[in-house]
């Protein structure tokens, strides 16, 4: 059977993992991005990712078929190079698939967008296996958006189809987002963004446990925001009840522009996800949003949920992206 590499390079961490071609992980490693280490740091970090993952399957670079690669955009998926992306800002213009392809002796390696991998991971194993149609939201550092209809994830002209997290919510005085916009979904409910005012607000005087937990040492977070929550800190809830308006009013903007047949939300700040009661209320903040601003008739029955690959959707989901890559290639489709 064929095997595939699949690296997920996000704002923060880097996943890097050995798939099947039935979707299944057999090696897995994470690692940091440094991003203010600039981009030879970070790819330093890849090399040994994969060198230990090959090593763990006692694999050399012989077994592997393909290397599907992912990154924030903005991006140029067809040239396999970064533009300008806020999330990785030090690995502006970096050719990446070239790259990591010559570093491999030439070894076929494609590239996408993280968020469209994602999808591409729950739409191939996950979360919406039995669907036709599927948007996915990824919240993580920023807020990705992967569209897929009928197996094509939908790239766009510029790459930059489905970037719904850079979407406009606030018409005026809205949050500034690190893309430079003002009022995007992301700059509600992207992780940094998350922080960013949660500090405006500590620094303002408002009261909040988070304020003795980052005494005691703790770096403030989106997950040090989640703990707090889990102990009815009102700040943080008010927060993470926010980001999950926000992301109720996109999601209704999806359902009307898309009609998927399932809206699913994965990714790291999910605020412990389907598992956790703090995430089933956020999840339950989302559908009550976008229910009540949609159509009534047809969206009734559209799904809003989690998706269920995590944060391992996108390495697994680039890793899938290869895989059809190469089987295109063989049926010249
Ligand atoms: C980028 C998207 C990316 C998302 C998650 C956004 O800022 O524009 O391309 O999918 O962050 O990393």
């Amino acid at each position: 059977s064929p095997y595939f590499v699949g690296v997920d390079i996000g704002g923060t961490n880097i996943k890097v993992g050995i798939v099947d071609d039935a979707g299944n992980s057999l090696a897995f490693c994470k690692t940091k991005t440094h991003v203010d280490k600039g981009v030879e740091a970070g790819l330093k970090n890849i090399y040994q990712a994969i060198t230990d993952v090959l090593s763990d399957c006692q694999f050399t670079m012989d077994d592997i078929k393909a290397i599907g690669i992912a990154t924030p955009g903005t991006q140029d998926i067809p040239g396999g190079k970064l533009v300008d992306p806020p999330n990785l800002p030090t690995w502006k213009g970096f050719p990446i698939r070239q790259t990591v392809s010559d570093h491999y002796s030439g070894k076929k390696t494609i590239y996408q967008n993280d968020a469209n991998a994602a999808a591409y991971g729950e739409y191939w194993i996950g979360g919406a296996r039995e669907a036709r149609s599927l948007v996915l939201w990824t919240l993580g550092t920023g807020v990705g958006c992967g569209i897929i209809i009928d197996e094509m994830i939908i790239e766009g002209r510029h790459s930059h189809g489905g970037e719904c997290g850079h979407m406009i919510i606030q018409m005026t005085d809205g949050r500034l987002c690190d893309s430079g916009q003002y009022g995007t979904l992301e700059a509600y409910s992207g992780g940094k963004s998350l922080v960013r005012h949660c500090q405006e607000l500590l620094d303002a005087g408002r009261s909040s446990l988070l304020r003795s937990m980052i005494e005691g040492g703790k770096k403030l977070s989106p997950l040090l925001i989640s703990q707090a929550a889990e102990q009815e800190d009102e700040l943080a809830m008010e927060l993470i009840m926010e980001s999950a308006m926000c992301l109720g009013v996109g999601t209704t903007t999806l359902m009307h522009t898309i009609d998927p047949d399932m809206i699913l939300f994965g990714g790291a700040v999910t605020f412990g996800g389907r598992d956790s009661e703090l995430g089933q209320r956020f999840m339950q903040r989302i559908r009550e949003e976008a229910r009540q601003r949609a159509f009534k008739v047809p969206y009734e029955n559209t799904i809003i949920d989690f998706a269920e690959l995590g944060s391992d959707a996108g390495y697994i989901g680039v890793a899938g992206c290869a895989r059809l890559a190469c089987r295109k290639e063989e049926t010249n489709d």
